[in-house]
């Protein structure tokens, strides 16, 4: 290599003096070793060289040719351009230019190029070298790799511009989460309060940015959410908790989360999902307490998995116990009677097919463990998805066997009493035929007896005294009475079976004719009977003539004989019945007799003071219950009795 001062050898000898000489060559050997040991480039330029169009290279040291891979034969005589490449930033090189031109020192960073092409940063200290007069003639520039400082520092600024964004998204998604955020430094004060915050929790950012937490939430108010909050903080460790809001009527899942500056709390309104959960919980608890209260079994069938649950009920009931391995409806009816398992099969699997049923029910006899039947009534709910399958049946499973039972012994009761009511059938008929032939058979001796008496009375007029005569009254007296209690017997013997026919009966016309038939005891007596809407009906005509005949009669003779018998017949229609009434301002009857003047032969008077049989009112009870009514009668004593009945419409 060309040493740096050969050149000063050559032409200083004459213009310089041996120390002056002596000085500057140590000067020159000093600026050597520097020049030759530093791991800057040094690159000396001529400034000015005659016939070329910029400086041209003059000298580079070691390190130059270590970096750009030229040799210092090379470069030397070339533009220092040799080292520029397309990215060099022309703006920095134009600066250079300035300054050489006013010979000023400059420093510049470009890109530039190594022999292989490889890029490297490199940093130029440029500064002008003058001659002894002040002339300047060279440059000399002291320069650097900086590749690596300019990597790091572009990292930096891409490591920055990074942090940026992604903090410029944290707070974006801070500010538009759902959930109330606040963060608070170590010290407790509160450096952000998101929007949502400023929402849910009632304080603006103005009121809490840069305050004590406690300024805005009292410790003492809040204790839990500080000890969650504390043991976060001190534990470095996330806390969640649920809190309820009653200013707010809101609940909220609080979460504490430890970070390096302090802590990050987030409110998420949870609200809804706690009134679902309440809601939920509500539904099941009814449906626990409704399975608990109710007798019933219930069930539950998942339809797609096959799996069928029973509650605790069923193993208490019948024994059986279900566990994983036959919690299918195959293990679950197989305990079904033989005689009925087809049916409840049949009937399950039709009501499963049919897409409009959502309904089923069952009732059937089941195995209990001990091997005896109980009887069940099973109904089930069917749960159909959108497209009308059924996915799934609940159902409640009944025990009635208690019922069924009862139900057994009723019908073997009912053909019984079925038996019996035949049996009274057939010996009131007996009855009946027995006091039609008594009753018809008795008429012809008696009428021998009043007949006989008769002509004893009219033969033996004479010879017979005062006494026999009063006898032979009385025997014929007795012997009418009988007569009359024969004829009412036979009356009422025949109630039961008329042949008659159901015709529109105008019940006026009844009534007139009633009048005629006691026209006389009407007329001797002064009686007033009235009667208003009484109407036309469907009946059978001769027994509600002899109702209203046996009423009317006796409301004539149970009178006062010094008071006009004063009768009013009255109608009333009811939902199913018509009402008839026959009232009379009579002597009255006894309350406790009120029932028994309808039994037969029942009379309360001798028949010296009214006549009768006492089988009138037997025979109108009669009546009106063959026409599906009934009778009652109010009254008091001395002031009137009233006779009530109905008849079915
Ligand atoms: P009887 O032939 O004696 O009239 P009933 O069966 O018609 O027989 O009547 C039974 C009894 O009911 C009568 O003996 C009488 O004591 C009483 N009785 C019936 N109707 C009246 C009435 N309107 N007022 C008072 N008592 C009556």
């Amino acid at each position: 290599m060309k040493n740096i001062y050969s050149q000063f050898d050559e032409d200083t000898s004459n213009k310089f003096s041996l120390s002056n000489k002596e000085n500057l060559y140590n000067h020159l050997k000093l600026l050597e070793s520097v020049i030759l040991s530093t791991s800057d480039i040094v690159i000396i330029t001529e400034a000015e060289p005659i016939d070329t169009p910029g400086p041209i290279i003059i000298y580079v040291n070691e390190a130059f040719s270590l970096l750009t891979g030229y040799s210092s034969e090379e470069v030397i005589g070339k533009s220092p351009r040799i080292l520029q490449g397309k990215n060099t930033d022309r703006r920095e090189l134009d600066r250079l230019k300035r300054c050489l031109k006013n010979w000023e020192k400059c420093e510049i960073t470009v890109l530039n190029y190594k022999k292989n092409g490889e890029e490297f940063w490199n940093n130029m200290s440029v500064s002008p070298v003058s001659d002894k007069n002040g002339w300047f003639t060279h440059w000399i520039s002291i320069e650097r790799d900086v590749t690596a400082i300019k990597n790091e520092e572009f990292q930096k600024a891409m490591a920055a511009e990074e942090i940026i964004r992604v903090y410029a998204e944290r707070n974006t998604i801070l500010e538009t989460i759902g959930d109330a955020f606040f963060a608070v430094d170590k010290n407790w004060i509160i450096t952000y309060w998101n929007y949502k915050a400023e929402i849910l929790l009632g304080k603006t950012r103005l009121e809490t940015l840069g305050k004590h937490l406690n300024e805005i939430y009292d410790k003492e108010k809040y204790p839990l959410s500080y000890l969650s909050y504390n043991k976060a903080l001190n534990e470095n460790k996330e806390q969640h908790f649920e809190k309820y809001f009653t200013s707010l009527n809101l609940w909220f899942e609080i979460s504490a989360y430890p970070s390096v500056k302090g802590l990050s709390i987030y409110f998420r309104d949870i609200t809804e999902r706690k009134e679902a959960s309440e809601k939920i919980r509500l539904s099941n608890e009814r449906f626990e307490r409704v399975a608990q209260a109710t007798n019933d079994i219930i069930w539950d069938w998942d339809i797609i998995n096959n799996t069928f649950n029973h509650d605790d009920r069923f193993r208490s009931l019948f024994g059986h116990e279900f566990g994983e391995s036959n919690n299918d409806l195959e293990s679950s009816i197989r305990h079904i009677h033989p005689d009925d398992i087809y049916e409840v099969e049949t009937s399950l699997q039709n009501a499963i097919h049919n897409r409009e049923q959502l309904f089923w029910e069952a009732e059937y006899r089941y195995c209990k463990s001990d091997k005896s039947y109980a009887y069940v009534i099973d109904r089930g709910s069917i749960i159909r998805n959108s497209g009308g399958d059924a996915i799934r049946m609940i159902g409640a499973m009944s025990d009635i066997t208690h019922r069924k039972k009862i139900e057994q012994s009723l019908e073997i009761l009912n053909s019984d009493l079925m038996k019996s009511n035949e049996q009274l059938i057939n010996i009131n008929k007996q009855l009946e035929q027995f006091s039609f032939v008594a009753s018809h058979d008795l008429q012809e001796p008696l009428r021998m007896i009043s007949n006989f008496l008769g002509q004893i009375k009219n033969k033996y007029a004479n010879k017979i005294d005062e006494k026999g005569k009063k006898y032979i009254r009385f025997a014929v007296d007795a012997a009418k009475h009988m007569k009359l209690i024969i004829s009412d017997l036979l009356m009422f013997s025949r109630v039961g079976k008329t042949h008659d026919q159901k015709e529109q009966v105008d019940l006026n016309e009844i009534l007139q004719q009633i009048l005629l038939i006691f026209e006389k005891p009407i007329n001797e007596s002064a009686a007033i009977i009235k009667w208003e809407n009484i109407p036309v009906i469907q009946t059978y005509r001769t027994k509600i003539s002899l109702v209203f005949q046996n009423l009317i009669g006796n409301a004539l003779k149970y009178v006062d004989k010094t008071l006009k018998p004063y009768i009013i017949i009255k109608y009333l229609e009811l939902e199913n019945h018509l009402q008839f009434s026959v009232s009379d301002n009579g002597i009255g009857i006894e309350s406790k007799y009120f029932e028994k003047i309808f039994a037969i032969f029942q009379r309360l008077h001798k028949k010296e003071e009214f006549s009768g049989s006492g089988i009138g009112l037997a025979i109108v009870k009669k009546i009106v219950e063959n026409l599906g009514g009934k009778i009652w009668v109010e009254s008091e004593m001395g002031k009137g009795s009233c006779f009530y009945f109905t008849i079915r419409k």
